[in-house]
């Protein structure tokens, strides 16, 4: 590149810039609410899976068919950038959850199913484990349990995600201050006892968090994963934990780090299931409007959302008709899952499945059904998956991950810096760069 250009180089990129630093500044008068350039609090939120095209699809899914106009998701208003998903190259290109959770809680590639270990298995420091060290409060808040990949990344360390076991085990030294999500399974009574011996509550009832007033805290609310959001719509699981984590760890003065994720976006996405994928999507965007209005409210805190890859290769639109039809998604009341198994049990099957579904069931369709249906009920789940891909015209092309890049969206103080193209190793970096640099003395 020649010099000659460098000035309408940077011209450009500040021009760029400035309607994103608009939305995202406090206003100049804003007085003792000023945002400060460094954030006190840091969320970090991961839609596990959720590569773009599934927040397009959520887009004309939520659209409003009465207006002419597509109607703004919150994915739309916050994006800010795209960042790279590769894992180590000894994985290749296409990433598992593990090596990228890896990648966004450490800045350093790995290879996939390793939970911040490096290439050479030795542990890699994380944000929450240097939050931690320095004063700040840390807490999670997930819809899978919550030792699973994405939020074991962020506080523990092991050469795979499967051991389980050692994972769970190996929260009790983290010190961490709210443990929110599914996985009662991973900690047997002995377990627990040892949580509760260091002064952790323990909860297994989402009614039971009105009673928690202050950390510390394990709340295991599932066997394993939290229910599908689908199949409890009124529930809003995920914001309701998220809620509670803010309102806890927002008592400490030295502020906090917090993730969320909406872990089973990804589990739809691998079952190729975009009914039940949607739902999850919209319970992990009303976590993220929750952050979104505690922000408003804490302008010193920073909310960084991205994915860790896409799932499924989601296709919006699978034939040569142009057409994608979130109507009928909008209708279905439960998960195929849910409605396979009541099919399975039920006498009048046929009526109650398109009760479910919210549409008549045409004889081709039937003629689909019947022979999965006495193949049992993960044969029937995969029926109904087919059907509502074909009325609604959505396409998929591996039960895998893929290597697409991933959306990245911020508000708050230094959200200017996730602007652009990066790779998912800088932003745990600029996170890095933004805790303290030292710890407070306590006053
Ligand atoms: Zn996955």
């Amino acid at each position: 590149m020649s010099l000659t250009k460098t000035p309408l180089l940077l011209l450009g990129i500040s021009l760029l810039c400035s309607p994103l630093s608009f939305a995202n500044a406090p206003a100049a008068d804003s007085g003792p609410t000023k945002a400060p350039a460094r954030p006190k609090n840091i969320v970090i939120m991961i839609g596990d899976g959720m590569g773009p095209a599934y927040t397009s699809a959520y887009r004309y899914y939520k659209d409003n068919p009465d207006t002419e106009e597509v109607e703004q998701t919150v994915f739309d208003r916050l994006l800010v950038g795209m960042a790279s998903t590769y894992p180590a190259s000894v994985s290749g290109y296409v990433t598992d959850s593990a090596a990228a959770a890896t990648a966004l809680a450490t800045g350093v590639k790995t290879y996939n199913g390793a939970v911040s270990v490096d290439t050479q298995k030795q542990p890699l420091p994380t944000v929450l484990e240097k939050a931690k060290a320095l004063g700040l409060s840390t807490g999670i808040a997930v819809s899978s349990q919550i030792n699973h990949a994405t939020p074991a990344a962020f506080l523990a360390h092991n050469d795979s995600r499967k051991n389980y076991d050692a994972i769970a085990l190996s929260y009790l030294q983290t010190n961490t201050d709210v443990f929110l999500g599914g996985g009662q399974k991973y900690f047997p009574p002995e377990l627990l006892a040892q949580f509760t011996a260091k002064g952790y509550q323990h909860i297994t009832r989402i009614e039971e968090l009105a009673s928690i007033q202050q950390p510390k805290v394990l709340g295991l609310f599932a066997e394993v994963q939290l229910p599908w959001a689908i199949d409890e719509q009124n529930d809003k699981k995920l914001s309701t934990l998220t809620q509670k984590a803010l309102s806890l760890l927002s008592q400490n003065e030295q502020g906090f780090v917090l993730l969320v994720e909406g872990s089973l976006i990804d589990w739809a996405g691998h079952n190729n299931d975009v009914a039940t994928a949607m739902a999850e999507i919209n319970e992990f965007s009303n976590a993220i409007e929750v952050v979104e209005q505690f922000v408003r409210q804490h302008p010193d805190t920073l909310m960084v959302i991205t994915a860790d890859h896409s799932t499924g290769g989601l296709s919006i639109g699978a034939d040569s008709n142009y057409n994608w039809e979130p109507k009928i998604l909008r209708n279905i009341l439960a998960s195929p899952d849910t409605l396979a198994l009541a099919a399975i049990s039920g006498e009048a099957w046929q009526a109650d499945l398109a009760r479910g579904l919210g549409f008549e069931l045409s004889a081709q369709e039937l003629n689909q059904l019947t022979p999965a249906r006495s193949e049992g009920a993960e044969a029937m789940a995969s029926a109904i998956r087919q059907i509502i891909d074909k009325r609604s015209n959505t396409g998929w092309t591996t039960s895998g991950h893929t290597g697409t890049d991933v959306q990245v969206f911020a508000t708050g103080p230094a959200a200017e810096l996730f602007i652009g193209h990066q790779d998912n190793t800088d932003i745990a970096n600029k996170i890095f760069s933004l805790l303290p640099k030292s710890k407070k003395p306590k006053s």
